[in-house]
């Protein structure tokens, strides 16, 4: 079995695989075929799987586009697989903002600093090192696992997880469940570490919104002006009091944290158990509601012409069972003159935590970091477990970190100077070697 030696080598492996990752740099500027190129990067996770004698596939959407999925046998075939996957594109970074170069993997303060240090470069370098070493070992899962590697996460996987499920759905025959990022990270409430379990993700909805009315000039009383429509149509939209609303996650994880604080839970005011989050509550407060943010404006060209168009852009994220609902809400709230328009959607999602892979999760936890709290939080964003669970697969978030309780993780994904504190990574590592082997 694993002795101390061993252990080392594996944290060392995790952390140089994590650099080596950040320094292809897999920035996604969203949208079209060309707006990444991941192919450098897969080709180097090619190399690292071939290396302990797997024979991983890999797959372009489109050219550079590359997906990487590997299957490992497991004892029982009998049992639905477990696909466990990472992305391997990350968002852009604007390197005159970060306090060192984004694409570099530096090591200082014992952290790794780097674009995708916490999305999601460190789970893909504590996926493949926890595989490679079960392999190396000699050792077989209890269930198969298919290990994937998706391009154009950050963009809504339409060249990877969203058309890997859509051509090559055979790749995932058999699989019940899934594990990826944005869960399993630890944060303190009143001084003891709760691990977050992603359970749940918002739906989405990027809207177009056309307002129409009647062009002119601008020295006229125009009362079909589209702009003013437009700016009405907003502000009612986004006005509207969408009200808190609680799912099975947000209910079990806000009870919790009123355990874990002393504090009472009054669904009405769930303030004091955000409070008690830390910087995790601004995460989890976007998750009682639904949320419409306008984020793109376009009308007009000149000062003096009032044009016959005015167009505004929506990000709708929806609660499980409302994403209809709020569809149709927001189009009696744009009005007659308005016209709404759904070009990106995915349905909110919420799975089960009373199963037997929540529980080896929540087991492995407690075992490595006595004393802590596992409470399920619903992600106000998406994964690509949206696209897996077009062929019923049943997705959680799970990439273990054990957090210092001062680091503001949450703000981190996306954010200037990403870092992954080594000892979480390390940490991460253990976790997942052992519920990748055991589960
Ligand atoms: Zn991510």
């Amino acid at each position: 079995m694993t002795g101390n030696t061993d252990s080392l080598d594996l944290d060392a492996e995790v952390v140089r695989i994590c650099r080596e990752l950040i320094r292809f740099d897999t920035s996604n500027f969203g949208g079209a075929a060309d707006s990444a190129n991941e192919r450098p990067a897969a080709d180097y996770v090619m190399g690292l799987l071939q290396e302990v004698g797997l024979e991983p596939e890999l797959f372009e959407s489109a050219p550079g586009r590359a997906n990487v999925v590997v299957r490992i046998p497991g004892q029982d075939r009998g049992l639905p697989a477990l696909v466990v996957h990472g992305h391997l594109d990350v968002v852009p970074a604007l390197a005159e903002d970060w306090s060192v170069d984004p694409f570099a993997g530096e090591l200082r303060e014992g952290m790794i600093w780097g674009r995708g240090a916490v999305d999601m470069k460190d789970m893909d370098a504590m996926i493949l090192t926890a595989i490679r070493d079960l392999v190396r070992r000699g050792e077989r899962p209890r269930r198969d696992l298919i290990v994937a590697f998706f391009a154009d996460e950050e963009a809504g996987g339409r060249y990877g997880a969203q058309w890997l499920v859509s051509e090559h759905p055979e790749l995932f025959a058999g699989a019940g469940e899934a594990i990826s990022e944005v869960g399993g990270f630890s944060t303190e409430v009143d001084g003891t570490r709760a691990y977050l379990v992603q359970t749940a993700e918002k739906g989405m909805a990027w809207t177009g919104l056309t307002a129409h009315g009647k062009a002119g000039h601008g020295s006229q009383i125009n009362p079909e002006n589209p702009v003013a429509r437009l700016a009405q149509a907003i502000t009612r939209i986004t006005e509207h009091p969408w009200g808190i609303s609680y799912r099975e996650s947000t209910t079990e994880l806000l009870q919790g944290v009123a355990g874990m604080s002393g504090t009472a839970f009054d669904p009405q005011d769930p303030q004091p158990q955000l409070d008690a989050l830390g910087s995790a509550a601004k995460w989890i407060g976007s998750t009682l509601s639904t949320s419409i943010n306008p984020t793109v404006l376009k009308a007009g060209y000149k000062d003096n012409v009032i044009p016959s168009t005015a167009q505004a852009r929506l990000d709708i994220r929806t609660l499980p069972g409302e994403h209809h609902s709020t569809l149709d809400t927001v189009r009696e709230l744009a009005g007659q003159d308005v016209d709404v328009e759904v070009d990106v959607e995915f349905e909110a999602m919420e799975s089960p935590a009373d199963t037997a892979l929540v529980a080896a999760m929540t087991s492995l936890l407690k075992e490595e970091d006595p004393g802590c709290e596992v409470l399920p939080y619903m992600l106000a964003g998406g994964t690509d477990n949206k696209a897996l669970s077009r062929l019923g697969i049943v997705g959680y978030g799970f990439a273990p970190l054990r957090l210092p309780a001062d680091l503001d993780f949450t703000g981190l994904f996306h954010g200037v100077d990403e870092r992954v504190p080594v000892d979480a990574l390390t940490f991460g590592r253990r976790v997942l070697s052992r519920l990748l082997a055991e589960y």
